[in-house]
């Protein structure tokens, strides 16, 4: 193996900065480090749910080596206020081996009826553009980290 290899061996994760949407590849073991967009300065905030967009999902998916958990919400939906806490301690807990994420439905509709989502709060969970796990239904933090493989 070459160092080049090793280098490209390295999971990253990337993103669009949510202050001035430059695109970051972020190392994954740097994300509880807080990093910083390269073009801004500004925090990427990778320690709680991300928010994906129609416009960002499909390279965020595609570039990701670590998966991906989505928690599909509207702001409107009780059930998705009650499991918001719960993803942020995911996302707090298990920053840099999983990358949390959120989509509000309302907002990103073309990614929503991609997936043909019915009922929200609905999570997925993805491996690169595969996805490998839904369910439909508010989750606590420990039925969040079973889902996610985690424990
Ligand atoms: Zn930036």
């Amino acid at each position: 193996m070459t160092e080049s290899d090793t280098k490209t061996a390295v999971p990253t994760v990337t993103l669009p900065c949510q202050f001035c949407g430059a695109w970051n590849r972020v190392e994954a073991s740097r994300i509880p480090d807080r990093p910083k967009c390269g073009e801004c300065a500004k925090p990427m905030l990778l320690d709680r749910p991300y928010p994906l967009t129609d416009a960002s999902f499909d390279r965020v998916l595609g570039e990701s080596a670590i998966p991906i958990i989505v928690d599909f919400y509207a702001d409107w939906c009780g059930p998705c206020k009650m499991m918001a806490p719960e993803m942020d301690a995911f996302a707090a807990k298990h920053a840099g081996k999983v990358l949390a994420a959120k989509m509000d439905t309302d907002r990103n509709q073309r990614t929503a009826m991609l997936f043909n989502i019915r009922s929200i709060p609905t999570i997925m969970r993805f491996e690169g553009a595969t996805k490998t796990a839904e369910h439909s239904g508010a989750l606590k933090l420990a039925d969040i980290e079973r889902f996610a493989g985690l424990v």
